[in-house]
C-alpha cells in the first residue's frame, strides 16, 4: 500500500482524498492516513499530493508510518 508520512501534517489540501478510487483515506489526529488493507496501490494520490507526503511502503524506513496509518484508519 501507499503510506501518508510527516509532510502531511502541515498540508491543508485534500487532493489525495478526491482522487482515490477506493476512498481509503481517513483522518488521523493531525494528518490524513491511508488504510493499508484498502489501498489498491494505484499510485494516483502520490502524484497529486502537493506536499510529497505519500510514499509506497516498499521504501525503506516507513514502518513507523505504516503502523500509524493502520492505527488511525482503523479507529473510524
Ligand atoms: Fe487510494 Fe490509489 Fe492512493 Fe492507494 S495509491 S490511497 S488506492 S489513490
Amino acid at each position: 500500500p501507499y503510506v501518508v508520512t510527516e509532510n502531511c501534517i502541515a498540508c491543508k489540501y485534500m487532493d489525495c482524498v478526491e482522487v482515490c478510487p477506493v476512498e481509503c483515506f481517513y483522518e488521523g489526529e493531525n494528518m490524513l492516513v491511508i488504510h493499508p488493507d484498502q489501498c489498491i496501490d494505484c499510485g494516483i494520490c502520490e502524484r497529486e499530493c502537493p506536499a510529497a507526503a505519500i510514499r509506497p511502503d516498499t521504501e525503506a524506513g516507513l514502518h513507523v508510518w505504516l503502523d500509524l496509518n493502520r492505527h488511525y484508519s482503523g479507529i473510524w
